[in-house]
């Protein structure tokens, strides 16, 4: 196989169209604009094959914490291949770094959330989490509750059930989704959604939407409530503060366990090890994949209670699982991960330096005229472009048009961000120097003056 970084892009880009499909792409533009290629990354910077470095304000897909170039992650994973390259976690067997990834997780994880269930990804891992609460409320004796209650607009993943969890209608369009028994509520978000209303009074009218939605499928009919602390692919969706300690209480009284999906929160992103710490939620069970392994290896799980994990447990096989469960490399160079965030302090160094400093920083972009809101919450943020600031109106244009040429302009000007409609989004490594966030602020205002 003769293909490699030497190759001219032209004709890299030529059979990457011609042989890969691409997810979340339309596939046959590629024909026509070529994929940008990218060759090494270090630190928070990409090199693509022209040679360019380019500012990865996104962490590929929210997931590199810890910034590109780690070689103890490599040596892990060299390490453990020689050792044991492979085994699974079925049947009465395990291994030692299965072992020790759970162990840490559970000290690191909130209160009882002392177990986990291994998956390859985040998807994977909602899936589990929607066998999980059927198979544990049936063991209770109340198999009724099967309904799991989500939120329009949330991604929770691609596979059958993490995209029936998402409330993604284009998503929902396409294949036959959702599985039955999966219902939704409206998603917090103030910026497009809440009028004139205060966002405090927002934040609880949305969140009481559950409790309208419970009553009308009854409380025994309905198993979980599944939802990200701050919804990230659906725009940096920062919910009021009001909306968290309402939820939990609706949750408390109804009994319907609730699923924090961490997938891209946990591990740093909002400041704490997960963002259920930042908004003083407490989850039966967490969703973890991304900053778990920082994207170096795939990796995903379900963190569960003590009191879920028990009756689940006691209630003989659950018949689930993935060859790669627990895959050894996987799990070492998800040890070496964490291993680094602890050491390195990585995590308080976010809390108390960088996002401070990105926080004021990217609060300075609320004054550029394409900008009606400038939000962030840890390392992730996103601004809300609009034609006119007083009234947070859309565009005339189609949603999404004005954010995809701002999109484009980032992406000439070596800056990686991305649009969920005309919300331009964040979400950095960890480890962003503040000189790295001046350049990616003066990068953000070049390519937001381009788009007027
Ligand atoms: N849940 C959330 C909140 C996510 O953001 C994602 C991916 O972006 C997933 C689940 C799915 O994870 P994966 O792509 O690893 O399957």
């Amino acid at each position: 196989n003769k293909i490699s970084n030497h190759l001219p892009t032209n004709e890299l880009q030529a059979l990457d169209a011609a042989h890969h499909m691409h997810p979340f792409t339309a596939n046959a533009e590629l024909a026509d604009t070529g994929a940008l290629v990218i060759t090494r990354a270090d630190g928070v910077n990409l090199t693509d094959s022209e040679g360019n470095q380019i500012l990865d304000a996104m962490s590929g897909l929210w997931c590199v914490n810890i910034g590109y170039g780690r070689t103890e992650l490599a040596d892990a994973a060299a390490r453990q291949m020689r050792e044991l390259p492979y085994y699974n976690t079925f049947f009465q067997t395990t291994h030692v770094p299965a072992i020790a990834l759970a162990s840490k997780l559970a000290e690191l994880a909130p209160h009882d959330l002392n177990n986990v269930f291994y998956a390859c990804s985040g998807s994977e891992a909602n899936d589990t989490n929607i066998r999980l609460v059927r198979h544990y409320w049936a063991a209770k004796g109340k198999p009724t509750k099967k309904t799991i209650i989500s939120r329009h607009n949330a991604y929770h993943g691609s596979t059958m059930g993490g995209a029936s969890l998402g409330g993604m209608k284009g998503m929902h369009a396409q294949g036959g989704l959702p599985i039955p028994d999966i219902d939704y509520i409206d998603q917090p978000n103030w910026y497009v959604e809440g009028g004139d209303t205060d966002p405090a009074e927002f934040g609880l009218e949305r969140a009481r939407q559950l409790e309208t939605k419970i009553a009308e499928l009854g409380a025994d009919n309905v198993a979980a409530f599944i939802a990200e602390p701050v919804q990230g692919a659906g725009g940096v969706i920062i919910p009021p503060e009001t909306y968290w300690p309402e939820i939990q209480r609706i949750c408390d009284a109804h009994e319907i366990l609730l699923i924090a999906d961490e997938v891209i929160c946990g591990f740093g992103r909002t400041g704490n090890w997960f963002g259920s710490q930042t908004f003083g939620i407490k989850p039966d069970i967490m969703t973890i994949a991304k900053g778990l392994s920082s994207g170096y290896a795939p990796i995903g799980g379900s963190m569960v209670s003590d009191e879920v994990a028990d009756v689940v447990g006691k209630a003989g096989e659950f018949n689930h699982g993935y060859t790669y469960s627990g895959h050894p490399v996987s799990c070492a160079v998800a040890l070496e991960n964490l291993r680094i965030l602890e050491e390195e302090k990585l995590i308080e160094n976010v809390r108390e330096n960088t996002a401070p400093y990105l926080a004021k920083r990217w609060a300075e972009l609320e004054a550029h005229p394409l900008v009606g809101q400038a939000r962030i919450c840890g390392m992730m943020g996103a601004l809300a472009l609009t034609p006119d600031k007083a009234s947070r109106a859309k565009f005339a244009s189609e949603v999404g048009v004005v954010g995809l040429i701002c999109r484009n302009r980032c992406f000439a000007n070596h800056l990686i961000m991305r649009h969920v409609g005309d919300q331009m989004i964040i979400s950095p490594p960890l480890t962003m120097s503040r000189a790295d966030i001046d350049r990616m602020i003066e990068l953000a205002v070049k390519s937001l003056d381009e788009t007027l």
